[in-house]
């Protein structure tokens, strides 16, 4: 995860090791490969612009130390930098007053959203809750099927449409769960919608659909890391036409890079609130800024 940046910056950083004190020349020369070591993970510009010049302006704030030699000193403003970039504190998700809770699952097909249902309720019934699973994917062929496998896995229920009820219709699905729920005790409901290969209207209008029809108490944008900055385009898609509360990253273990994580917070100003490692259930955790600045720099 992230090994071109990681190995970047560690050579930036052993350039630093034998200096004495920085030199405004040193800091800048510093700056330029962070921007590239940036750069070259494939975070957007805008972040990469903000990043840098917080670097820069830190560093040459930066006082004569007993306990940090200079190196130290730019490896701890950069660890600080990352943090915020990845969003500062861990954004934990908001329960409803009166349940259920209402989760819905936003992305293009492929993200990886129905496994990050069954993960998300895996992790939820961990934690004593009662998930219930909603399938409102109904374009997909299988896409029910595959839930309903997830579920099963997850020890978590799935509120479907009967066959020949329903099937053509997402958003009474949707709707209909919120009372199935309240009736089975199931204190928080996760919909799974629909995704396409692209972006398209339709789709984003049938997610807005199924948001007013439910009222979510969290909108997740689910996007695959290994597509870069594509996700940057994508989210920004996603925030026009749906909105969202805070973005699920998937497929880090792919993502050798790591533009998407870096990018997607600065950008759309939400959170990244839980990120997918793998294809397992357990392969899902939420997401700590600061854990993942330290396997960065690690
Ligand atoms: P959806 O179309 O958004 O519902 O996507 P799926 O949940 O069907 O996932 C698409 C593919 O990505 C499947 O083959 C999943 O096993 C795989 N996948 C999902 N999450 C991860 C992850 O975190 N890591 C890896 N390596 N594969 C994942």
């Amino acid at each position: 995860m992230f090994e071109t940046l990681s190995d970047r910056l560690t050579s930036v950083f052993s350039s630093l090791r034998s200096k004495g004190r920085l030199s405004d020349a040193d800091i800048d020369a510093t700056c330029r490969e962070i921007r590239i070591a940036l750069l070259e993970a494939d975070v957007a510009l805008p972040v990469v612009k903000d990043f840098v010049s917080h670097v820069k302006e830190r560093a040459r704030g930066v006082e004569v130390s007993q306990a940090l030699n200079p190196a130290q000193q730019v490896v701890k403003i950069v660890n600080d930098e990352l943090v915020r970039i990845l969003g500062g504190e861990t954004r934990r998700l908001r329960y409803a007053k009166n349940p259920p809770t209402v989760i819905m699952l936003a992305g293009l097909q492929g993200a990886g959203k129905t496994t990050l249902a069954g993960k998300l309720a895996r992790w939820l019934r961990d934690q004593g809750h009662a998930p219930l699973l909603v399938a409102a994917d109904l374009q997909r062929p299988n896409a029910v099927q595959q839930l309903q496998v997830v579920g099963q896995r997850a020890g978590a229920p799935v509120y479907a449409p009967e066959p020949g009820n329903g099937v053509g219709d997402p958003v009474g699905v949707a709707r209909g769960s919120i009372d199935h729920a309240r009736r089975q005790q199931h204190d928080i409901v996760i919909i799974d919608t629909a995704g396409r290969l692209g972006i398209d209207q339709e789709l984003m209008k049938q997610a807005a659909d199924i948001r007013d029809a439910v009222s979510p108490d969290e909108v997740l944008f689910v996007v695959d890391a290994m597509i870069g900055q594509d996700a940057v385009t994508t989210a920004q898609a996603f925030m026009d036409g749906v909105g969202f509360d805070g973005v699920v990253l998937t497929k880090l273990d792919g993502d050798a890079r790591g533009g998407a994580a870096l990018s997607v917070r600065h950008i759309t100003g939400r959170p990244i609130m839980f990120a997918s490692t793998g294809e397992k259930l357990e392969d899902f955790d939420a997401f700590h800024p600061d854990r993942m600045a330290s396997r960065i720099l690690d």
